[in-house]
């Protein structure tokens, strides 16, 4: 029968491997990447958001004197009609008239330029709203690529751990469940591992060196029973 303790020995070193593809599935260096797209994909939506608004209050500014130019234009077409109608023959009437219309075509042209002013200080926006949204697109590509590359890693290191794991149960059966439930819990509080075995006079636990009377009192331990590193706490195997 294989003694309990290699076997410990044994289900420690399965589950400091399990531990590192654990960890290694934690730190995928594509999951770093995938926060940072899609931080920039949140900063440059902030952007987006402010910029369109901005965008939005010049388009309706420019709606709005739009529509006061053609106001102005359908009254000045009116005016003409009327003038060149012959039905006005006064001549202070008609010079009058002439007046409201000139009036009215500067008008127009006034609310034409405030128009042109509006069109260019629209520009740029526009093009900073297409140079964002461009960045935004490639960062979702990119979020989307890394994301099918962490899909992917994922499934090959879960295959790696089951399989670990599997064997570390199959060895774990043949430890006794209280030595089994002390070097779990021992495990918990000294960095995962529970159980080290004693070098020469050093403890591959926590690389202290022994005491010369420790270590021959390790060494004549009957053989089964469980000794304890006393300056780290771990189970220590001759
Ligand atoms: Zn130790």
């Amino acid at each position: 029968m294989p003694d309990p303790l290699q076997l410990l020995l044994d289900v420690q070193d399965r589950d400091l491997s399990a531990d590192q593809l654990r960890h290694r599935r934690a730190s995928l260096p594509e999951r770093l990447a995938r926060a940072e797209q899609e931080g920039l994909i949140v900063r440059v939506d902030t952007e987006l958001a402010e910029l369109q608004a901005r965008l939005a209050d010049l388009q309706r500014s420019q709606k709005r004197i739009e529509d006061d130019v053609a106001t102005v234009q359908a009254k000045s077409e009116a005016e003409n009609k009327k003038l060149y109608s012959g039905t006005v023959t006064s001549p202070r009437e008609l010079q009058a008239m002439q007046e409201e219309i000139d009036a009215l075509t500067r008008r127009q042209h006034d609310l034409e330029d405030e128009v042109i002013v509006l069109m260019e200080t629209a520009e740029p926006l526009t093009e900073e709203i297409d140079r964002l949204e461009a960045q935004r697109g490639a960062a979702e590509t990119d979020a989307a690529r890394l994301a099918a590359l962490i899909v992917e890693a994922e499934g090959v290191i879960d295959g790696e751990l089951a399989a670990v794991l599997a064997d570390r149960d199959g060895i774990a059966a043949g430890v006794p469940d209280d030595l089994l439930a002390t070097y779990e819990k021992l495990r918990v509080h000294l960095d995962g591992i529970g159980v080290a075995r004693l070098d020469g006079v050093q403890c591959t636990g926590c690389h202290l060196s022994l005491p010369a009377t420790e270590v021959a009192a390790v060494r004549k331990a009957t053989p089964g029973a469980v000794v304890y590193h006393e300056e780290c706490g771990r189970i220590l195997v001759p």
